[in-house]
Parts: structure tokens; sequence; C-alpha cells
């Protein structure tokens, strides 16, 4: 069998390995990047609601969300190639999140001045006034439509926290695809229906990937950016147990219902957090809605051990549990008669914040765990991975001195220590708001 030599060898070509294969190949390394899956972007990128807000939970989070954001708002002008098969583009519709129970939008607001993000709160009057679509009424908590209390009256009103340069991508697919097009003109190489099976070692050292076919990739740099199946990778490399943050496959659902009126992209609708009745939606293109839901306590949570094994479907009951919420909200609503809506899956960690690290293997690092909302931050992944590459290579231990990335728009130190495999505290939601 074949034996091939490089620099690095990135497992996974979603938009996190596709964003890492930029940044090293426009930095002069030679980079392989191996997916079992057909093209860029194909696995859980696919299926991204792909929105991009800053409502972390605290300082590195926010500034990470933050630094991000502009590469998006000027995405063609961050990629550097355009792509012959189109550039991913940037809807900005504003973000609101309505202010209820766990969730006053203090600490936020108190970054977004720190860091200059424009915002206003709303009272329940004036958000009315702006999107005569919605009700404003408090229905906390989130609630399963067996229970009796589920149709009941709203017994208060909300108030609301608004960004206006919020937004998301039309095609999270597109972006990787345009990531991956424009690593290849600095070099790499993408290599597709190629599956990882075994993580090889030199000594005490990663030393490359060995695939399904037999075929051996050497490199002293192996990254896992392997979307839901990084965990059974880090597993691979034997580096999941000294992890203190764990992380596993996670199904959910997401759906895409037409959107009623007045609340569809031509009515300037903006992307919005419900936490009150434990959902998120946005307009999106051709009149639809694209909603799923903020993990509230009444929902179980499907964990997957295996994420090759699973139902890609949605479910009636699920189906219709999210619908009902969304017309408590948005009462003109109209509940489809036909499942719209695709099942896909999370890598979820423990505290739902991602891993941006090495491990205890010299060369082998993860760029994984995006607990549904780091789509968001791809672009600077790639600096963050190059950022601990190099630290490694100079001989510095960032588990014991954490590395810092600056961010470039606002000239403060996002520090990645943040998103070690060995934390064991973080601020953090515990659900997708991350
Ligand atoms: C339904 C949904 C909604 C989301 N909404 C948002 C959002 O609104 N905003 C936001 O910021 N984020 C969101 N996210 C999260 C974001 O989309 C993901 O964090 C991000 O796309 C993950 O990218 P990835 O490259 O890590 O994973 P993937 O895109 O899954 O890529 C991993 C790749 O690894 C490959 N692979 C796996 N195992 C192997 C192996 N053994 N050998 C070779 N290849 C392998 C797979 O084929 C796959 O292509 C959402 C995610 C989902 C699922």
């Amino acid at each position: 069998m074949s034996t091939t030599k490089t620099d690095v060898v990135i497992i996974g070509g979603g938009v996190m390995g596709a964003s890492i294969a930029l940044e090293l190949s426009r930095h002069g390394r030679k980079v392989v990047v191996i997916d079992k899956g057909g093209a860029a972007g194909a696995g859980s990128t696919s299926a991204s609601s792909a929105i991009i807000r800053f409502t972390y939970s605290n300082f590195n989070t926010i500034l990470m969300a933050w630094e991000n954001a502009q590469h998006w708002f000027n995405w063609n002008q961050f990629v550097g190639i355009e792509d012959p098969d189109g550039m991913a583009k940037y809807i900005q519709t504003g973000y609101l999140v309505f202010l209820t129970e766990g969730y006053d939008g203090l600490r936020q607001r108190e970054l977004w001045d720190e860091f200059g993000i424009p915002y206003e709160v709303l009272s329940p009057e004036e958000v009315k006034k702006r999107w005569p679509a919605f009700e404003t009424g408090k229905f906390y908590p989130p609630k399963a439509i067996e229970d009796p209390a589920f149709a009941d009256d709203p017994y208060d009103q909300l108030s609301a926290l608004f960004d206006p340069l919020s937004g998301f991508m039309d095609d999270p697919m597109l972006a990787a695809h345009n990531l991956a097009h424009a690593a290849k003109h600095h070099g790499a190489e993408f290599l597709f229906h190629k599956e990882v099976t075994e993580i090889i070692r030199d000594g005490d050292v990663v030393s490359g990937v060995v695939l399904k076919t037999g075929e051996r990739f050497e490199a002293p740099i192996v990254i896992n950016a392997a979307g839901p199946h990084a965990a059974a990778i880090n597993r691979m490399a034997g580096v999941y147990d000294e992890m203190k943050v764990h992380h596993r496959p996670l199904r959910q659902e997401v759906f895409s219902p037409p959107a009623p009126k007045g609340f569809r992209l031509e009515d300037n609708a903006p992307v919005v957090a419900d936490l009150d009745l434990g959902q998120y939606f946005r307009p999106h293109m051709g009149d639809l809605l694209n909603v799923g839901t903020t993990e509230p306590a009444c929902d179980p949570l499907h964990f997957l051990d295996d994420a090759d094994n699973w139902n890609d479907s949605v479910s009636v009951e699920f189906f219709e549990r999210v619908m009902l919420r969304l017309a408590r909200r948005l009462p003109d609503f109209g509940i489809p008669h036909k499942l719209l809506g695709i099942g896909a899956l999370y890598d979820v960690t423990d505290d739902w914040i991602p891993l941006y690290d090495k491990s205890s293997l010299p060369g082998f690092f993860m760029a994984c765990g995006t607990s549904g909302n780091q789509f968001k931050n791809a672009p600077l992944v790639g600096k963050f991975m190059r950022t601990l590459i190099e630290a490694q290579e100079q001989g510095i231990d960032h588990d014991i001195t954490p590395v810092e990335v600056m961010g470039e728009f606002t000239g403060m130190p996002i520090n990645l220590s943040a998103f070690s495999r060995l934390r064991t505290q973080a601020d953090t939601a515990g659900n997708v708001m991350g």
C-alpha cells in the first residue's frame, strides 16, 4: 500500500477542516485533508443554520464571535480567492433575544460595550411596533405539548435585546467549499471518500494516519476536525481519557416551514433567540423559516454512541412540539401539513464550549466539540490551530503557558485556554447558546 509524506494531515473537510487547511497552506505548509464524505462541508456543516451572532457568556467567547463576524461581513476578502462555483453571502438581519428567566442579557451588554458592539434594549411595545408578527407574551418555562399548562395564556410581557449587525450565511456548505477552493489554490490537497481508521505514532509522538484502504499518510502534525466523529478520532489517538471536558454526538432536528407574512426576509425579520419557549428561528430565502431548539429541560437529549448509526429524518412528535411552540410566538404562523426539516448531529462538549487544543500526544491537535454553535467561529479557527502548532514547535506547553491570538479588529487578545480540553470551569449557558 502507498505511503504519502506531508507536513499536516487534517481529518475532516467540513468548515473547520477547510478553514484550518486554508490558514496552514497560506503559511507555507503542505496540507492533506482527508474526508470520508463526498465534498467539503457535506457533513454536519451542510445542516447548519449558519447564524452569526455575538451572544455568548464570557469574554473570550464573545470576543471570538465578534472578531470572526468581521470576516463573514467581508467574506470574499477573507477567503482571498474567488470560487468559480460562487461565493457564500452574508445576510444581515439583526438578532433579537427575548429577556426571560435565566437570561437577562446584562453580562452580554457589559462585554458588548467593551468591544463596541452596537445594540438596543427594546420594550415589549417597541418589539411589537417594529415586528407586529410577534406575540411578546411570557410563557416561561418551555413545555411539552402533553403538559396541560402548554396552552396557558402568557402571564407577563417580554423585553428584548436587539443587535443590528448579526445575521446568517446563506449557504454554509458553499462557505466550506470556498475555503477548500482557496486552500487548494495555496497547495492543499483534499481527498474525499477516504476514511481514517488509525492514528500512528513514532515512539511518543504522532506520525500520521492509516486509511481503511490501508494507505498511509505520514506527517508530524495531525489535526482532528472530524465534527460529530471527533470523539471517536480522539479515542483512536488514545487522548480521549485524559480530557477533563468530554464530547459526543447529539442528534438534533431543524425545521424549514413557510414563514408567515410579516416574518419573511423582505419584512426585515431578525434572527430570534427565544429561551422563553426553548427555540430559535430566523427567516430564510424562499419565504421559509429555519427553526431549531435551545435544549429546554422538557425536551429529552438524544446522545449517540456511534455517529454513523442514526436516523436523519424528523419525527412527527418533535415536529408538532416545535411548530406549536413557534405558533405561540408567531400567531400567524400556519402549521404545515407535512414534515419539513432534517435530522442532524452536533458534537457537544460537557459545557457547550468548543475544544481548540493540543493533546498529550505531541503533534496531535483537535478542533472539535463545536456544540452546535461554532460555524460562526470557523474563520479564525485556522489561526487558532496555527498558533497552537507554532507554540508547540517553539517548545511552549500551552497547558502550562496558555497562548493567545490577538483580535485584529478590537486589538484584544483571545486566550485559547478558554477552549482547553483540561478546563474545569467555564461561564456558559449550558446549551447551544454557548
Ligand atoms: C443543525 C445544526 C445547526 C447549526 N446551527 C449553527 C448556527 O446557527 N450557528 C453556528 O455558529 N453554528 C451552528 N451549528 C454548528 C456548526 O454548523 C458546526 O459546529 C460546524 O459546521 C462543524 O463543522 P466541522 O467541520 O467541525 O464538522 P463537519 O462539517 O461535520 O465535518 C467533519 C468532517 O469529518 C469527516 N470525517 C469524520 N470522521 C472521519 C474519518 N474517520 N475519516 C475521514 N473523515 C472523517 C466527515 O465526513 C465530515 O465531512 C449548527 C450545527 C447543526 C448540526
